[in-house]
């Protein structure tokens, strides 16, 4: 089987795994003249979408869609019945440096299927990243997926060569995972990311210690996760506390949700339609709230429903259920509770600091803070502004923020 075909197959079965997000690495570069590639923290490189709208960035492949393993959700699992490639080592080295030659990316994200053993596969990804490191002096991101089981002195030799090491945890709860991927053990997974952990500390300690020597290089960019949505029965809350547990526990940099995308000839077991998108996104908005807002996991969603409503928003939501703590002075309110309030953003809340500090805010600066009126105006008082008596207890408030109805086509 020739590369391109190898590349139409493996690059096709990576798709469906969403975290390739590629931020908060070390900065590099190739300026001196030497190496290959470069990186810019801060920045999302992620340029390339499935047709699905999924973002499927960087050169992003499996080094085999074989696999021992017969995880139900999965399109690569033992008893699927699709073609199957494997790349040898060489192969994926030289595509990357090629693909980077042409501009086509600026990095690499690798995993594979499980062959042979936990610790065969792991050594043929750590290989491709020693070889681009090492012979090519390739500067450009890596994210690697790091198999569990694997030996603890693979993973070492993984985290010296990645930015980023990931892990899935799949679905939130052990149950479900024993049902739809009996061989993964949520034990050993949880027991590699507390392996990580430990390994990203040390490094982070050693780069901070006062030593001439070099610390030890560890996945700059951390360890992340990704979590399916909507393959098994658990709701948002449950999600969302999994969530939360995983950044405190592994001080994870991101949780990734992937929406469940039905698979061919998949099992009874599964859904048979995936999950609306929009699910997805609402997932992602609450974990904003939780690791920039300052909101906990139990308080976002209503614990009568366990979901996070489609329609709105969560910290709309959030405000529309806590009516009692509106409408917020802006000229006085704490930077804590200014985050709490529908429409403003982090970048907002600072310059709300930092311009009342001379002058009060006035309804006309919100447009300059890029803050949405409709959306704001009923929770908040301004120098020239209050909301109206009885609207925040209005039962039509939460009207106001759904979206309309829409005549639906006749379909000619
Ligand atoms: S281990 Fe499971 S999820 Fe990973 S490739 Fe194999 S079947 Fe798919």
């Amino acid at each position: 089987m020739d590369v391109q075909r190898k590349l139409a197959i493996l690059a096709d079965a990576a798709k469906y795994d969403a975290s390739c997000a590629s931020s908060g690495t070390e900065k590099r570069d190739s300026r001196d003249g030497k190496g290959l590639g470069s990186t810019a923290p801060g920045m999302g490189i992620c340029h390339s979408y499935a047709p699905d709208g999924r973002c499927i960035s960087l050169l992003k492949v499996l080094l085999t869609n074989a696999c021992n393993y017969d995880c139900l959700y999965c399109v690569n699992r033992a008893s699927s019945n699709v073609p199957r490639a494997r790349f040898t080592v060489d192969e994926v080295v030289q595509l990357t440096l090629d693909f980077y030659r042409r501009n086509y990316i600026e990095g690499l994200f690798l995993s594979s299927g499980i062959i042979r053993s936990a610790d065969y596969t792991m050594e043929q990804i750590v290989e491709v990243a020693r070889r681009l490191r090492e012979e090519h002096h390739f500067r450009g991101y890596i994210h690697l997926k790091t198999i569990p089981e694997a030996d603890d002195a693979l993973i070492s030799k993984a985290g010296r060569y990645a930015d980023r090491l990931s892990i899935n945890i799949e679905v939130p709860e052990e149950q479900s995972l024993a049902a739809l991927a009996p061989e993964k053990n949520v034990r050993a997974i949880r027991r590699t990311m507390g392996r990580l952990r430990l390994k990203l500390d040390e490094a982070k300690e050693a780069r901070t210690a006062p030593s001439r020597a070099k610390p030890p290089r560890f996945a700059p960019a951390g360890q992340s996760t990704q979590m399916i949505v909507g393959a098994d029965a658990a709701t948002d809350q449950t999600i969302l506390d999994t969530s939360a547990n995983l950044y405190g526990s592994y001080n994870l940099k991101r949780v990734y949700y992937s929406a469940f995308s039905p698979i061919p000839d998949s099992s009874r077991a599964l859904p048979l339609q995936a999950p609306p998108l929009i699910r997805e996104h609402r997932l992602y908005q609450a974990d904003w709230l939780m690791r920039f807002y300052g909101f906990d996991a139990g308080e976002i969603i209503d614990p009568s429903a366990g979901m996070l409503s489609l329609e709105i928003d969560p910290k709309l939501a959030w405000a529309l259920r806590h009516r009692e703590r509106f409408p917020l002075d802006v000229n006085r309110a704490s930077r804590e509770d200014l985050l709490r309030v529908p429409g403003f953003g982090r970048k907002a809340v600072e310059r709300i600091i930092a311009t009342r500090r001379h002058s009060a805010i006035r309804s006309m600066d919100l447009a300059r803070l890029h803050i949405p009126r409709n959306k704001a105006l009923p929770f908040i008082v301004l120098s020239d502004h209050r909301p109206t008596p009885h609207l925040l207890d209005s039962a039509r408030l939460a009207e106001r923020f759904r979206p309309k109805a829409q005549q639906l086509g006749f379909g000619f």
